[in-house]
């Protein structure tokens, strides 16, 4: 390449980033209120410098440790972030920012009687009328600001402008520091770092409900083990059991999760599915089961069957325990699921058992709301 043709070129990724930047600042200026409810996270993903400018011929001010989580307060056209620190505004670049937005999980609520209309703006005729605090099932979102929501089936627009959105993930839930630890704990208020598979997933040697192979059969190699000697002494004994799944990756829970709102909203979906990263079926440690008929797969009638029964009694003894217990909603954020078994390893699942508790009380934290 000739120097002047690496000029033009690099001309030309600058003016992309460029323009990367300046469509973000765009859309951020034309609904500050959806932006702003995006809960965008800016993490620096290595040690950075903080300068007094948009470009590395400016000053250091201080630098930041990786992991810091920034403030920040605009985008420069070359990519450089303006952010606020201690007081100080000063500028990083965003080649070492790590970006999170997490979607699929907001709550949107009026914050005011809010019309409903048949299109996005105040022009549009109004189809309702819904009252302050109502959640809102968002369905997409205008450049104007104007969000599309769905109501009782019938499609309408509302302005942002009063509608508060949170993101029940970003606050007070703890990203466990051990995901490899077999007894760990994970639950709506300590999720697992983003993008964690287990090192040593394996498929489970046990009968599923279906024939399939695929990761809903797996489990780390230590809770297969003991999983499969599970199934071999409730054979013993005259108990049937089949798996219903097992591991569950990142993704899957995403993609289960999000259709859980859709079907039911929010509300309902977070009381009996995980959000992503909260899911124990990531862990690789979790497995539903089911008595050998296959009925009442992961549904409340396996409560009191006899295989329920068994592994009531029986659970500890390989390991395992029923992880979200009858009564104890208030602290493991669940409702009973006697066919849920979690494997913390022997010694841990007899205390847990043999003292009627979760592995919540077992660790002694604070019990988990919904
Ligand atoms: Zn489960």
């Amino acid at each position: 390449m000739t120097k002047r043709n690496k000029v033009i070129c690099l001309t030309f990724i600058v003016l992309f980033v460029g323009l990367i930047g300046f469509n973000q600042a765009t859309i951020k200026e034309l609904a500050p209120s959806v932006a702003k409810a995006a809960t965008v996270t800016y993490t620096a993903s290595a040690n950075l410098n903080v300068r007094t400018g948009p470009s590395t011929a400016n000053k250091i001010i201080t630098t930041v440790k990786q992991g810091t989580k920034l403030t920040v307060m605009g985008k420069e056209a070359n990519g450089w972030l303006k952010v606020s620190l201690k007081g100080q505004t000063g500028y990083v670049s965003s080649q070492y920012v790590k970006i999170s937005n997490s979607s699929a999980t907001k709550i949107y609520t009026a914050s005011a009687n809010l019309n409903v209309r048949t299109g996005p703006s105040t022009a549009n005729k109004i189809i309702t009328t819904v009252s302050q605090g109502t959640k809102l099932k968002v369905i997409g979102k205008e450049a104007n600001g104007w969000l599309k929501v769905s109501i009782k089936g019938q499609t309408g627009y509302v302005n942002s402008k009063y509608v508060k959105v949170s993101n029940p993930s970003s606050d007070a839930i703890q990203v466990v520091a051990k995901p490899e630890s077999i007894p760990v704990l994970v639950n709506k208020k300590n999720k697992l770092p983003e993008n964690y598979v287990p090192k040593d997933l394996v498929y489970t040697t046990i009968p599923f409900t279906f024939i399939e192979k695929t990761e809903k059969r797996k489990m780390r190699s230590e809770a297969a083990v003991a999983i499969s000697e599970l199934f071999a002494e409730s054979k013993r004994q005259g108990i049937s059991l089949l798996g219903v799944s097992a591991y569950r990756s990142h993704a899957t829970q995403v993609a289960l999760f999000d259709y859980y709102v859709k079907r039911d909203g929010y509300a309902k979906a977070i009381t009996y599915s995980a959000l992503p990263g909260t899911s124990e079926h990531e862990t690789g440690l979790a497995i539903d089961v089911t008595g050998g008929n296959g009925k009442c797969a992961a549904e409340d009638c396996f409560g009191g069957t006899k295989e329920a029964k068994w592994l009531q009694a029986h659970a500890a003894d390989h390991g395992f325990i029923i992880r979200y217990p009858k009564g104890k909603e208030s602290v493991t954020g669940y409702k009973y699921e006697p066919w849920h078994l979690r494997y913390v390893g022997k010694p841990i699942a007899q205390t847990i058992m043999g003292h009627e508790i979760t592995l919540e009380e077992y660790y002694s934290t604070k019990a988990v709301q919904n």
